[in-house]
């Protein structure tokens, strides 16, 4: 039960001390079940790396599907029998008010965590974690406007309604680049709506969740209505999607995982969404503001060393200001600082796992075989300042086909692929040329662009001279291979309700038994 249980006070931040450092004993922690602190029922563990010193920093409970089953029991009872179940939905809405207040006390420690686990920028996670609270107030504010209403139905002297009720008990499964924001996208309108939640975290970044855990507990929410299992997605993940007393299943992550989700859900008629992976366009025409431009391509795919979903990771370049854009391109990402992510300096951290590191490495490879020109980078640095950090250089291809893999495999790494076009129509063709459809930018000074454009485009999302923005208030999720389902936005909240519809006739007397009324 206590916090003690779990990492309480943050480790030594390594920024002055080069990666291959000795490492310090790993932090231990335990999972979060029904409000107590508890270890694997088989007493096994996992370690998990930091990506900036490749040491291990931290070893974590690996839950099985006795652990998944007592997680979802302690969920479901919580939501049928405890005091969550008889809370009205205004003090649901004050206990996510106050949840926002506590996680804004905590943001410091929150993003330490992140940082060693996944690698990213301090300065970007620690922005993150200070945005969290916007998304437990604004679904804590919406939780008493969720409203039924009566039907003009068309029964004569019948009375009929429609009420919103939560779906019980709902299992998110996240991944390990934006750990905690991706989750809190699932929660802040889960919770809101009555249901109670079963998390999985990444197996790669499974301890900020537990010290958002610790803060449910501080905030006082009671037992089982939020719970942690960390472990592996073919074990833990798994027995949550399989588990009959789960009735919906929000997903986060790649493809290859989101396609079995999908289909296990299916198996078991449960309720599941989906958001996925992209290969996103990022569209610069002629008119461009051309340092803008520059900004947002950065932004768009060596920003968080490309590991994002809206990755903007191929650049389509009208073919007249091509070669001045990957010129400009090229002088600004050559003088990127790479380094310690914890630095307030460094610009580009290290990737986040080793499987990721390889896998990045090899679409480089693939990248020059298949005849993309490699214009920057293309290797893992020699600077002292990434030390044995999973680094690869920002890496920038041109003479790009959209066939070549490079254009069509999601990376998931600091590789852009630059692709030029001639016309609009040949700019639209190629950028919906794609299994995905999760975001789009446009760089253009037209307005006629600006308007006709992002309905042209295949993706959930299209930003007009801007890339990589989101908001609590802006619904986002992918089409196509990007996903199903939106997160974020008024609606979300009906991602997690059930619609119940009411007859009530006042006489009891029905006309014709065996006829539909
Ligand atoms: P991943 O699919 O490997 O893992 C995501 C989560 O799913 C992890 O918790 C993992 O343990 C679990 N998992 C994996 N297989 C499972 C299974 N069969 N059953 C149940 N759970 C399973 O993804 P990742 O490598 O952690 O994250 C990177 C991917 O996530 C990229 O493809 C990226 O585009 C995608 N992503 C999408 C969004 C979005 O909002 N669309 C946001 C961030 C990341």
């Amino acid at each position: 039960m206590s916090a003690a249980n779990i990492v309480t006070e943050t480790t030594p931040r390594r920024a002055d001390s080069a990666a291959g450092a000795s490492a310090a004993a790993p932090e231990q922690f335990q999972m979060y079940i029904d409000g107590a602190w508890c270890d694997a029922i088989s007493g096994r563990t996992f370690e998990t790396k930091n990506p900036y010193t490749g040491e291990v920093w931290a070893r974590l409970p690996q839950a099985d599907h006795r652990d998944v089953d007592r997680a979802v029991r302690a969920a479901h009872a919580a939501f049928t029998t405890g005091p969550w179940a008889q809370m009205t939905a205004s003090d649901r809405g004050l206990l996510l008010y106050r949840l926002a207040d506590v996680i804004a006390a905590n943001t410091e420690r929150l993003a330490d965590l992140e940082v060693r686990d996944n690698g990213k920028l301090r300065v970007e996670m620690l922005g993150q974690m200070k945005y969290l609270p916007r998304w437990f107030q604004y679904y804590g504010g919406l939780a008493d406007k969720v409203q039924g209403h009566v039907t003009p139905i068309d029964k004569k002297g019948m009375f009929h309604y429609i009420i919103y009720e939560p779906v019980g008990v709902v299992g998110a499964i996240t991944p390990w680049n934006s750990p905690l924001l991706l989750t809190v996208w699932k929660l802040a309108p889960a919770l809101a709506a009555g249901n109670t939640v079963v998390v999985k975290p990444s197996e790669f970044a499974s301890a900020s969740m537990l010290g958002l855990a610790e803060l449910f507990e501080q905030a006082g929410f009671p037992n089982g209505v939020l719970n942690v299992v960390t472990g592996f997605g073919h074990d833990a993940g798994a027995s949550l999607v399989e588990h009959p007393l789960v009735a919906r299943i929000a997903f986060t992550g790649g493809n290859v995982g989101g396609r079995k989700i999908s289909e296990a859900a299916a198996r078991n008629f449960k309720r599941v969404s989906l958001e996925l992976g992209g290969k996103s366009p990022n569209i610069v025409f002629e008119d461009a503001d051309l340092d803008a431009a520059v900004k947002g391509a950065i932004s768009g795919v060596f920003a968080a060393s490309g590991q994002t979903c809206m990755a903007g990771s191929r650049l389509l370049a009208h073919a007249s200001i091509h070669d001045e854009l990957v010129e400009r391109l090229v002088a600004r990402v050559s003088q990127a600082r790479l380094g310690d992510p914890n630095a307030p300096d460094t610009e580009v951290g290290p990737v986040a796992t080793e499987p990721q590191l390889a896998r990045v490495l090899e679409y480089i490879e693939v990248a020059k075989n298949e005849g993309a020109r490699c214009v920057l980078g293309g290797k893992r640095p020699d600077r002292a300042e990434c030390g044995s950090g999973w680094f690869v250089e920002p890496t920038i291809f041109t003479s790009v086909n959209n066939d070549m893999r490079i254009a069509r495999e999601e990376v998931f790494g600091p590789v852009l692929s630059v692709i030029k076009f001639e016309t609009d129509d040949e700019a639209v063709a190629i950028a919906n040329d794609t299994e995905f459809g999760l975001a789009a930018g446009i760089w253009t000074q037209s307005l006629e662009r600006a308007i006709s454009l992002p309905r042209r485009l295949q993706a959930g999302t299209v930003w007009v001279n801007a890339y990589r923005v989101v908001s609590y208030l802006a619904p986002f999720g992918g089409m196509k291979e990007s996903g199903i389902g939106r997160e974020n936005g008024a609606e979300a909240i009906y991602e997690y309700l059930e619609a119940k519809s009411v007859f009530i006739n006042p006489k009891p007397a029905i006309a014709n038994p065996f006829t539909l009324q």
